[in-house]
């Protein structure tokens, strides 16, 4: 199944996104890994891309377009992918659909309150070697400062910090709505309650692909 996740900042779509990958099978491709990673690598694109992340902006749609289109050209993609932070704006969204098999057929958006959000962002952690999201909230490291998965450095992204964090959810709010409306007139757009805690939010978003996946077995 092509599947997109989609929510404003810190919602929770990359730790959802891991776990959706690890119980349904489904690649996670994250345009957001994606970009730090270049940005880490110092490719050419990461050093373009670098300096709008930081302020929070989107990059160019189509530096991850051509992202985006690579990836999912990847074998392990053939059979459906998770999109995680992919489209952004309706242009992407159009973009998508232009690309080879890129057809979405859920898109999922994670809702939660802004107050909830700034407060799980301003701590939220990531490890620096494998990408893994730690919430000081809700778990001490066993070594602190470090990963407990790897040992990897656990840092604080630039664009988490208040100041940028207030850029990223007006650029959310102004491009959501038309993507929303879009996989609405699609009919393949759901609604999931951000709120609790991540089991809680998990075994909505599994309810939603485990109905999916039974009508599908159904109608063959
Ligand atoms: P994320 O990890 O999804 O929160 O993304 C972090 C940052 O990467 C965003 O604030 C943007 O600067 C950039 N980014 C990620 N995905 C996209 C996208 N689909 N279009 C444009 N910029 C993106």
């Amino acid at each position: 199944m092509r599947i997109i996740l989609f929510g404003p900042p810190g919602s929770g779509k990359g730790t959802q996104g891991d776990l959706i990958a690890s119980r349904f099978g489904y690649p996670k491709i994250s345009t957001g890994d994606l970009l730090r990673r270049a940005v880490q690598e110092r490719s050419a694109l990461g050093i373009k891309a670098e300096a709008l992340m930081n302020k929070g902006k989107l990059v160019s749609d189509d530096i991850v377009e051509r992202l985006v289109r690579e990836r999912i050209a990847a074998p392990d993609a053939r059979h459906g992918y998770l999109l995680d932070g992919f489209p952004r704006n309706l242009t992407q969204a159009l973009g998508l659909e232009a690309m080879d098999g890129g057809r979405a057929e859920l898109a999922i958006e994670i809702d939660v309150d802004s107050r909830v959000l700034i407060e799980r962002m301003r701590n939220r952690m990531t490890c620096r070697s494998c990408g893994a999201i730690v919430n000081l909230n809700l778990e001490k490291p066993r070594i602190e400062g470090r990963c407990d998965s790897c040992n990897g450095e656990l840092y604080q992204r630039l664009d988490d910090r208040p100041e940028v964090i207030a850029e990223r959810f007006r650029v959310y709010k102004e491009e959501t709505g038309k993507i929303r409306d879009y996989y609405k007139t699609k009919s393949v757009y759901r609604r999931v309650d951000g709120s609790g805690s991540v089991e809680q939010v998990f075994a909505r978003i599994s309810e939603i692909l485990d109905r999916e996946n039974a009508g599908r077995e159904a109608d063959r």
